[in-house]
């Protein structure tokens, strides 16, 4: 059970005392309190845990400070959203809002190679307005003979020309719980010149142990990759483990299906599901539509298939999109096959916001619907 309190509650004041006296004194429940920062409000929200089916509701919901009380399924009891439209939801890390309601764009390198190829991605994103991008430095590899990332080598010159060209936000994948450390260390010799989500692979979905560690530490927030040959129950569980031991400022990112039913393209694309997991949880939804189609093949009507499906996404409400560019993919040391050209980023950029701005006018046509039924 969740007891939402009132917006900016003062947890040093009477009302929230006698709240807490009251929850003391109830035999085999245990609770904890969480801030959930949002548009300008804060909402704590208290977690029982234990015997909460002998609690009433009403009763719950005249205790002090009380607004709403939330019955909660055993699954993802912190991110999902219980039947409640209006849960608070989203966060603000450096300066970029990540929320179901907000577009972000992380255009960049799969995998780090060289610096050359560093400053050219980020100058271009500076030169488009864009805060955000993707550099991988531990990349996760089915062969263990093929390149597997610069690792902590390259931190330190990526976050310098980060924060040379105004880089807020670069998503960058851990696989193990070291490289937490790594990224706090680079971070901190270069002064914090740029923040990072970090970022949990596919291949890592379930690896239950890393989502502990990761899920302990709240400096950054989490792009969580769906597993790819899972249940979307599965993964959604599995990205709560994050909030369920403390970060709950996770970015859940559907990124294809491994199922010979995709073929030719690399993963079976399962943007169908972003208005799903908004649905069923809180959280952010990033789609990945290189990991998801794999190439640079274009269609006859001239827009390639990496375009196609991040429209498709985009115009479902999709809140992040994670794409592969390179300055020279013959060149990329990762994934060169799937990485978009760096002449492309003005025009995949218009092309995203032509998609934006149709799912806002399709929202807009919901609302005039919703309020009067018969238009
Ligand atoms: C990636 O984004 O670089 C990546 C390896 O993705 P995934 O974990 O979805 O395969
Ligand atoms: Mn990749």
């Amino acid at each position: 059970m969740i007891l939402i309190l009132e917006p900016n509650v003062d947890r040093s004041a009477e009302p929230f005392s006698q709240l807490a006296q009251h929850l003391d004194s109830l035999k085999g429940i245990e609770y904890t309190i969480h801030d959930v920062h949002g548009r300008g409000q804060v909402l704590t929200e208290v977690y029982l845990l234990g015997d909460t089916a002998s609690l009433s509701r009403d009763a719950m919901r005249s205790l002090p400070c009380v607004a709403r009380v939330v019955r909660v399924q055993e699954s993802y009891r912190i991110l999902g959203r219980h039947g409640e439209a209006q849960r608070q939801e989203g966060f603000t890390y450096n300066g970029v809002t990540f929320s179901q309601d907000t577009l972000n764009v992380f255009a960049g390198l799969c995998a780090v190679d060289v610096p050359e190829h560093v400053e050219i991605m980020m100058r271009a994103l500076k030169e488009h307005g864009q805060p955000c991008t993707r550099m991988g430095a531990y990349k996760p590899r089915t062969n263990p003979y093929s390149f597997q990332g610069h690792g902590a080598s390259c931190l330190p010159g990526v976050f310098e020309l980060a924060g040379k060209y105004d880089i807020k936000v670069i998503a960058m994948e851990v696989t193990h719980e070291s490289h937490v450390e790594e990224i706090d260390e680079a971070l901190e010799a270069t002064g914090h010149p740029t923040g990072v989500m970090l970022q949990i692979g596919t291949r890592n979905t379930q690896n239950f142990e890393l989502l502990k560690h990761v899920g302990r530490q709240k400096r950054h927030p989490v792009l969580f990759k769906r597993g790819f040959g899972i249940t979307l129950n599965e993964s959604l569980n599995a990205a709560e483990y994050l909030a369920s031991e403390g970060n709950p400022n996770v970015v859940f990112a559907l990124r294809g299906m491994k199922t010979g039913g995709g073929d030719p393209h690399r993963n079976m694309v399962d943007f169908a599901h972003v208005p799903v997991v908004k649905r069923l949880t809180r959280m952010p939804v990033c789609v990945d539509p290189s990991h998801s189609v794999g190439s640079r093949d274009m269609s006859p009507d001239g827009l390639p298939d990496v375009y196609h499906v991040t429209a498709q996404g985009v115009i479902s409400g999709a809140n992040m999109v994670l794409v592969d560019f390179h300055p020279n993919p013959a060149k990329a040391l990762v994934d060169g096959p799937q990485a978009l050209r760096m002449g492309e980023l003005p025009w995949f950029l218009d092309d995203v916001a032509i998609a934006r701005e149709a799912y806002l006018k399709r929202r807009s046509r919901a609302d005039a619907h919703h309020a009067n039924p018969t238009s």
